[in-house]
């Protein structure tokens, strides 16, 4: 996996992974993306448009909740919004979507995640 893709509520797309509803409820569409082998991107979608107003705290919980998983299982993943794919013709997520406060958090979880990853190499080269 290479990129973890945002999406607001009105976006239409077909390869869904994840849509987080208004109250930060969290459903899966990966049985149906996996058969579709995808292998480039994750696709999560927030319900709502965020051209004006942000998403609710329990959405961006949520959002957390499932970018942490992510990146612990592919470090390397960069987060973006759609409108940060090359050659998009959108705006989504929309202009009040907080995507640089998720790429820096996104950072510091990676950083965490890589100390972990390290303390256990360290401790298993130790251990008496
Ligand atoms: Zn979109």
């Amino acid at each position: 996996m290479k990129f973890a893709i945002i999406h607001h509520g009105r976006c239409n797309i077909v390869s869904l992974d994840y849509r987080i509803t208004k109250t930060g409820l969290l459903e899966e569409h990966l049985p149906e993306s996996k058969s579709k082998k995808k292998t480039e991107c994750i696709e999560i979608l927030l319900d709502g448009d965020y051209e004006h107003v942000l998403p609710t705290k329990e959405q961006i919980r949520t959002l957390k909740n499932i970018l942490s998983k992510i990146i612990a299982e592919y470090p390397k993943i960069k987060i973006g919004g759609h409108r940060n794919i090359k050659g998009s013709k959108t705006n989504c997520p929309g202009n009040a979507f907080p995507l640089n406060h998720i790429r820096i958090w996104a950072n510091s979880e990676l950083e965490k995640e890589l100390d972990k990853k390290t303390y256990r190499l360290i401790e298993k080269q130790y251990r008496p």
